[in-house]
């Protein structure tokens, strides 16, 4: 699909082996060969052999993993978890994926910022607003101070909030 239209541009059904990158290979060469198409930026799952023919076969165009596979991946990590045992963390199931979705638009494709930011959530969790790096660095989150009625702390975790920005 292409990003700036949203229009399917190519497909391919491949019947044998690793169909993903199968599916890929064929449809990049197709793209850049026959339909001399200059692909800049391509997204996929975090599937190994993907990656690693990228690495190989397209070293010119920039591979990005897909924010929506890692959403759907995290979704299904919650589902192992004991609800019982962990109902904070169920607690925070939504705002969790959010802060993925914000953290992979807010860090202008720099991937240590994205993880900076998306490790945030796991101090914000804490009621810790404000907390040192390995490096050091002092972090704190970008929201607006939290009025201290508004928290309700329980076993270690501040409950959810609905507007939390890092
Ligand atoms: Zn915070």
């Amino acid at each position: 699909m292409d990003l700036n239209s949203g229009k399917i541009i190519d497909f391919s059904i491949i019947q044998k082996g690793d169909l993903e990158k199968s599916a890929c290979n064929y449809v990049l060469n197709d793209l850049i060969e026959n339909k001399k198409i200059n692909i800049r930026l391509f997204l996929s799952d975090r599937h190994v052999g993907i990656k690693s023919m990228m690495k190989k076969e397209f070293p010119n165009i920039l591979h990005e993993f897909d924010v929506w596979h890692l959403s759907k991946s995290l979704i299904k990590k919650f589902k192992t978890v004991d609800v019982n045992k962990y109902p904070e963390v169920i607690e925070w199931k939504k705002s969790i994926i959010n802060h993925m979705w914000y953290s992979a638009q807010a860090c202008n494709g720099d991937s240590k910022v994205l993880i900076t930011k998306f490790n945030s959530i796991l101090h914000h969790i804490k009621n810790d607003h404000q907390w040192r790096t390995e490096e050091g660095t002092i972090m704190t989150c970008e929201h607006e101070e939290i009025p201290e009625g508004v928290l309700r702390k329980k076993n270690g975790f501040i409950h959810n909030q609905n507007r939390i920005m890092f």
